[in-house]
């Protein structure tokens, strides 16, 4: 079974457009079950009726001219209830309706199972057949199993034709639905960086230069064929002369009758030469895959490594890009700090990302950037995107293709709306930030790059809360030395100066892997991560102390920070290596005293630790980010998931006020660095719980120096006794919102953008 399954699904992905994949589903689905009807009814968005959209053994004439309701009939019956209908006698059924004209009155037997994508009904798929048996369970499972397949295809179709349809770009029919990830709009033209030498992912693209590019492709082959000749003659000798000749076949697949030829033609009619070899390539690896022979099928692994190889050749010989358009909206399947610093940040004007969620290290670097991003939008049609104009939403995380004039004006209104707040904001600069009532709330940011330094300290920030310097190891091609991490980290003490500093030691795996020291972990945010790499080598850990001292040498403005401690032994080890340092660095004739020294609380038993912990540290802060997700049990990664991550869940709400209780007995201070600090829906909840400093992504700064210092104490103290007995994250979402609505601040936080 599990071998027909993937056949059809791999059918149905090769499908062009949703049509072609329905028919191929029904074909495919009536051979495999042997039935004589396989139909599929599609529900229809503005209608809300199932229409008849595609079948094999009813009347085809049919197809998209009838429809029925949500509830009617035996479809209706199996889409209303979102359940599996399995009848022997269709006709005794109390649902039973008899469709004039569309050949079911011989099949008296009937099995229909709705087809649901993420809660959502899509449609229903059936089969019929004439003779009076009831279909079996294993019959009645496949049909399940494949219906629940198709379903992420289908709704991939849906939303991938639907956007690229570009006779048709209304609102609805070119949105895609992704996480927000870094607020603001962008609008500009799509590029798409795709990963080397990735064949599945090069996108289409007219050739500026069709005889270059043909040029560039008969190149790369012949330096193909070169190695493969090198590699058959190192062979001669070891291999008998059937298995030698197999070299010859090899080759002859990149002639100009074979798949080359192919290739050219496309190159000629006008595509660029990896895409064209791409979109050769893949057709004939699928067509491999699909045969029924095992040798023949094995043969697509061949081809496939025939492609890469050219595309290598092709993508080692193009010119970097430098004629970036004037305003980029960056496309990958997953971006990387490193694409983020390619383009010049003049020209970036928003980030998509197909993977990935709200708080994945990418959107909290394109937060840090202030570049709108929407993150997990993996219905995009990426490589077929072309140079196309998108319009960025990073509040509802909405992405809009080929955007109608309509929708054009209305985010170049919202653009306008947002520039003006800023503006308006901006007159916030020299103000304290403080409650009407006079609490004083010091508000830090959060940094990674020296770039995010200056828009920091325009935003009146008073400290950076958390430095995370992983993000200068992810932009090198190996561990930077300490005199090189001494350099980084005094550009940031000293732009801050006498501000504090706070700078983590290195916190990589989860999802921020070094190219150069990839850890490969089957569930890499339970695994080896943060301080538990660095005390497995303590020699990294060191050196990055060791040079965190010596730039603070006449400064005095550090403070290290110590990321995903578990344990008091954790934190007991890392001190004792801190300290060791400090000898260290006094004997090499620095003269400073031991500076602060805290740790995150980020993993659920710090939570109960947090005594201990603030005995032994200077300061504590909380990072919500990776507490949420611990918590809560939720990727912070995954945005399939990215409904259930609320940093509002009473239960991380809980914790969070535990911590400050705990924090304070022991007389520490305690502040928080998750991106939950700047949302201003949180920070009343924030201020009242008792936070001592809030530190934020630069971006979201102002808006929150807005809200606190349009509200007393006694507001905030309110929403927090509010919530008391209040058990859902909406319940709490709407009452944070109610206060943000009553004091008029709305129009600062954007609360209702979603409804746009
Ligand atoms: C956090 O987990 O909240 C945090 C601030 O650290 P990071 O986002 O870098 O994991
Ligand atoms: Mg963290």
């Amino acid at each position: 079974m599990i071998e027909v399954l993937r056949k059809i699904v791999q059918a149905v992905n090769d499908a062009d457009d949703l049509a072609q994949a329905l028919e191929l589903i029904v074909h495919e689905v009536r051979a495999a079950m042997q039935t004589e009807v396989c139909t599929v009814y599609l529900r229809d968005r503005g209608s809300q009726r199932l229409v008849f959209r595609a079948t094999e053994g009813l009347n085809k004439d049919k197809v998209g001219a009838f429809s029925l309701g949500i509830d009617e009939g035996l479809v209706g019956w199996v889409a209303s209830r979102g359940e599996m209908l399995n009848l022997d006698d269709a006709m005794a059924h109390p649902s039973f309706q008899l469709v004039p004209g569309l050949g079911e009155e011989s099949f008296n037997t009937f099995m229909g199972a709705p087809i649901i994508h993420q809660r959502d009904l899509l449609g229903v798929l059936v089969v019929q057949q004439s003779d009076t048996r009831r279909f079996s369970d294993a019959e009645e499972a496949f049909l399940i199993t494949i219906s629940a397949q198709l379903a992420a295809i289908i709704a991939h179709a849906e939303v991938t034709g639907a956007a690229l349809a570009i006779d048709a770009p209304s609102q609805d029919v070119s949105r895609i639905q992704g996480v927000a990830g870094s607020p603001g709009v962008g609008i500009g033209q799509a590029v798409f960086v795709s990963p080397t030498a990735d064949l599945g992912a090069v996108p289409s693209r007219q050739a500026v230069n069709r005889r270059q590019e043909i040029r560039a492709f008969r190149s790369a082959l012949a330096r193909v064929r070169d190695d493969i000749a090198v590699v058959a003659e190192n062979l001669r000798e070891e291999l008998s002369a059937e298995d030698h000749a197999l070299f010859g076949v090899y080759l002859s697949i990149l002639d100009d009758s074979a798949l080359g030829g192919e290739v050219a033609a496309l190159i000629k009619s006008g595509e660029w030469a990896q895409g064209a070899l791409s979109q050769v390539m893949i057709k004939h690896i699928r067509h491999f895959e699909r045969m029924e022979h095992s040798y023949l099928r094995e043969r697509a692994v061949d081809v496939r490594d025939l492609g890469t190889r050219v595309l290598t050749y092709l993508q080692d010989d193009a010119e970097t890009r430098s004629d970036w358009p004037e305003h980029t909206i960056l496309v990958a399947e997953e971006i990387t700090a490193s694409a983020l610093g390619e383009i010049p940040r003049e020209r970036l004007v928003g980030v998509v990302s197909l993977r990935g969620s709200a708080n994945s290290h990418a959107a909290i670097v394109a937060r840090g950037m202030g570049v709108p991003a929407v993150m997990g939008a993996a219905d995009l049609p990426y490589n077929r995107l072309g140079d196309r104009m998108l319009v960025v939403d990073g509040y509802s995380g909405r992405i809009y293709v080929n955007p109608s004039q309509q929708v054009l004006e209305r985010f170049q209104a919202l653009m306008e709306q947002d520039l003006a707040l800023t503006e308006e904001l901006a007159g916030l600069r020299g103000e304290l930030c403080q409650t009407l009532d006079g609490k004083r709330i010091p508000l830090w940011v959060n940094t990674g790059i020296i770039e995010d330094l200056a828009g920091a300290i325009e935003q009146g920030a008073e400290g950076v809360g958390l430095y995370r310097t992983e993000v200068g190891f992810l932009l090198r091609d190996r561990f930077p030395s300490e005199e090189e991490q001494r350099q980084l980290y005094r550009e940031q003490l000293e732009t801050f100066a006498p501000a504090p500093v706070t700078m983590r030691t290195l916190d990589i795996g989860g999802d921020k892997s070094l190219p150069y020291f990839p850890i490969q972990e089957d569930n890499p945010f339970l695994g080896w991560r943060g301080i538990r790499v660095t005390l497995d080598h303590p020699e990294i850990f060191l050196a990055q102390v060791r040079a965190m001292l010596k730039a603070n040498e006449g400064l005095g403005n550090l403070r290290i920070l110590l990321p995903m401690i578990s344990a008091v032994e954790e934190a007991d080890e890392s001190l004792a290596l801190i300290r060791r340092c400090h000898e260290e660095v006094l004997a090499e004739g620095y003269e400073q005293p031991l500076p602060p020294v805290g740790v995150m609380i980020e993993v659920p038993s710090a939570v109960w630790l947090t005594g201990a912990l603030a005995n032994r540290v200077d300061f504590l802060s909380v990072g919500s980010n990776d507490l949420t997700q611990y918590l809560l049990a939720v990727d912070r990664n995954n945005a399939r998931v990215a409904e259930l991550y609320h940093g509002l869940h009473p239960a991380v709400l809980g914790a969070l006020q535990q911590i400050v209780d705990a924090a304070h007995l022991e007389g520490c201070s305690v502040s928080i660095c998750g991106e939950m600090a700047g949302d201003p829906r949180a920070v009343p909840l924030l201020l009242a719980m008792g936070f001592d400093q809030l530190s934020m992504s630069a971006i979201n700064l102002p808006r929150v120096k807005k809200v606190i210092n349009s509200l007393t104490m006694a507001d905030a103290n309110e929403l927090l006794a509010e919530l008391i007995g209040v058990h859902s994250s909406h319940a709490v979402i709407r009452l944070a919102e109610n206060l943000i609505e009553r004091k008029g601040l709305d129009r600062y936080v954007r609360l209702n953008r979603d409804n746009r």
